[in-house]
């Protein structure tokens, strides 16, 4: 699998730091369960290029903050931060041995446009550094969409943009779920459809605006998240 054979626009630079960030995440999901993918060719596609399908539909510039919200073994944040070496990311997982070994795969990488958090979404989003403080919010496989929603537009500061990496079944619910982006001050925007190029598989993306600050009361704790979930059938 030659990664430059499916991101052309990237730099000879990138392609070889994308290769290394694959080397040194095969390594790392021997010592710690990161991924259930662990031949080269599959976190390749899988993570890598699964990770980049989102960049036709990325309008960042330099300086921007972007936040990834459960980063997990680093996917998407760590690929997108060697892409964008100009803007600058937090990778944020609730799990602290996955967070160490994104800190340590990014240190390996030199990458110095980001940093990495150790917390929960929910509690984080309610600190002053980090509520409504991001340009753009990205979340890959984090929860259900309703849920992905109150944990990530908290984040998000008006005028910017929540991201979220779904699959196919959204394409067709996507619209519902307009009365929870309102109710935590957003609109949604569209639902840009793709295709994983080798196993062909459907991807939507998710693009949701903060128009306002979202209220106070959100995101929930825990318990009241897990307990009544932001989907359209329960809230
Ligand atoms: N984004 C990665 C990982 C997905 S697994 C990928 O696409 O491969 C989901 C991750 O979200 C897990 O690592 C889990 O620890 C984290 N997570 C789940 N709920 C969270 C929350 N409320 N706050 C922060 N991280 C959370």
């Amino acid at each position: 699998m030659n990664l430059s054979d499916h991101l052309p626009q990237l730099t000879e630079d990138q392609i070889a730091q994308l290769n290394t960030l694959t080397d040194l995440f095969l390594e790392t999901n021997k010592q710690i369960n990161l991924s259930s993918i662990r031949d080269r060719d599959g976190v390749l596609i899988k993570h890598v290029v699964d990770s980049l399908l989102i960049l036709p539909y990325l309008k960042l510039k330099a300086k921007d903050k972007v936040l990834d919200v459960g980063t997990g073994g680093g996917f998407p944040g760590l690929a997108l931060a060697i892409v964008y070496p100009e803007v600058h990311f937090t990778l944020l997982d609730a799990t602290q041995k996955k967070i160490n070994a994104v800190q340590a795969m990014s240190d390996s990488l030199g990458l110095k446009n980001m940093e990495t958090e150790w917390d929960r979404a929910e509690e984080l989003a309610h600190e002053g550094d980090f509520r409504h403080q991001f340009d753009l919010v990205i979340s890959r496989a984090l929860a259900h969409f309703g849920t992905n929603l109150e944990l990530c537009m908290p984040f998000v500061r008006p005028g910017g943009k929540f991201f979220a990496y779904q699959g196919p079944e959204m394409a067709e619910k996507w619209m519902n779920y307009n009365d929870m982006a309102k109710k935590l001050g957003g609109k949604l925007i569209s639902c840009h459809n793709t295709v994983l190029p080798v196993e062909e598989a459907k991807r939507c993306f998710i693009e949701v605006e903060q128009t306002t600050a979202c209220i106070n009361s959100f995101p929930r704790p825990t318990s009241q998240i897990r307990k009544r979930p932001l989907e359209p059938e329960t809230y």
